[in-house]
């Protein structure tokens, strides 16, 4: 599992969770930030610090935004 950007986040590109992650796998897109699925730790230190709750654990991406986790996914060619 991982944590996912959903779709409140774009053009906002807060970076506070950019800052809180400790494995540095929030990456920058041309659109939004991007978690990286395969170095996500699931410490869920991020979902608290956006600004727009726009960050959910995988499993709990409200209905309608689930095509975020694909899109997450394929920022990293997953
Ligand atoms: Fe980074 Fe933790 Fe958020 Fe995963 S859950 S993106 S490891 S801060």
């Amino acid at each position: 599992m991982a944590y996912v950007i959903t779709e409140p986040f774009i053009g906002t590109k807060d970076a506070a969770c950019v800052a809180v992650c400790p494995v540095d796998c929030i990456y920058e897109g041309d659109d939004q930030y991007y978690i990286n699925p395969d170095e996500c730790i699931d410490c869920g230190a991020c979902e608290p610090e956006c600004p727009v709750s726009a960050i959910f654990a995988e499993d709990s991406v409200p209905e309608g935004q689930t095509s975020f986790i694909a899109k997450n996914r394929a920022f990293f060619g997953l």
